[in-house]
């Protein structure tokens, strides 16, 4: 396995999709694990109150006191206060979600920059210290105030499509708030990325989306499909990512494609 190229800054993907269970936690851990392996610095944010990017990279989110996203955002605790090292990967970091993030949402309404706070937090200079060249954010399955933070912080938004049913349904929503947060919050956004997951070879309707979401986004989706896999759903079980928990599998392998794909093509 070589080693990827570094980005010249920090790249910084939003991982978003209103739709629940289309696969952007597992896309953002996963993208995430295969950078590291590859010699990349990387952080997840785990902005979901469930906490499963923190849970696929085997941080303990429940513990008792532990400095979390929550408290970089309503009490402007230093990322480098809520930073933790995965057991799995010395160059993989992440700020784990706990369940009182679920409140966030309600109570950074009456906050001074409530849109900036995820922004403000991520200190250039902690991420230039760990040597930080990929940022992730996982985001809850919502267009409130949490996603809007994460596309305030980000350049690029990552959106994970499931080759399913309606796998175009919503977004047409979320493209038209990343428009207004572009035009209103932060003129850098952009979607530079969409990945294709779940895909099951063996139904002709998985080929049908995966046609009509390259119409759709063209050139930036990811010519890595992810397949469907039973692996892929376990490993989170046993706090790793499907590379750890699988090395030679096809989800495996082929997230590990999706990653190198991200990392070389030009940085937009
Ligand atoms: P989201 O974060 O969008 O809600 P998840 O990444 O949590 O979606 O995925 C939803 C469910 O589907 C999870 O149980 C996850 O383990 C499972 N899953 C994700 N990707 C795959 C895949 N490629 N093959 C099989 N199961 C998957
Ligand atoms: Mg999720």
């Amino acid at each position: 396995a070589g080693q990827l190229p570094r980005p010249p800054h920090t790249r910084i993907l939003t991982v978003a999709n209103q739709k629940g269970g289309v696969g952007k936690t597992t896309t953002a851990v996963n993208l995430a694990a295969g950078l590291a392996l590859r010699g990349l610095g990387v952080l997840v944010i785990d902005l979901d109150p469930q906490g499963n990017a923190s849970t696929a990279l085997g941080i303990d989110h429940r513990a008792e006191g532990i400095n979390s996203v929550y408290e970089m955002l309503l009490d402007e605790v230093p990322l480098r206060d809520a930073i933790q090292n995965s057991p799995n990967h010395d160059r993989l970091y992440c700020v784990p979600a706990t369940l009182d993030l679920a409140g966030a949402e309600i109570e950074l309404v009456s906050l001074v920059a409530r849109e900036n706070r995820l922004r403000n937090a991520l200190q250039e200079e902690t991420l230039n210290e760990y040597g930080i060249d990929y940022v992730f954010i996982d985001c809850p399955p919502s267009l409130g105030l949490l996603t809007v933070n994460a596309m305030v912080a980000a350049r690029e938004v990552l959106i994970p499509i499931q080759c399913e049913y309606y796998a175009l349904e919503g977004v047409g929503q979320l493209l038209r708030n990343i428009e207004l947060v572009q035009a209103h919050l932060n003129p850098a956004l952009h979607v530079s990325t969409v990945v294709l997951t779940m895909y099951d070879g063996r139904t002709k309707l998985a080929d049908q989306v995966a046609e009509e979401v390259r119409r759709h986004f063209g050139e930036k989706v990811l010519s890595t499909i992810i397949p469907r896999s039973v692996k892929v759903s376990e490993a989170p079980g046993f706090g790793m990512t499907i590379i750890e928990y699988d090395p030679g599998s096809r989800g495996s392998m082929s997230y590990l494609d999706a990653a190198r794909e991200l990392a070389v093509r030009a940085v937009s």
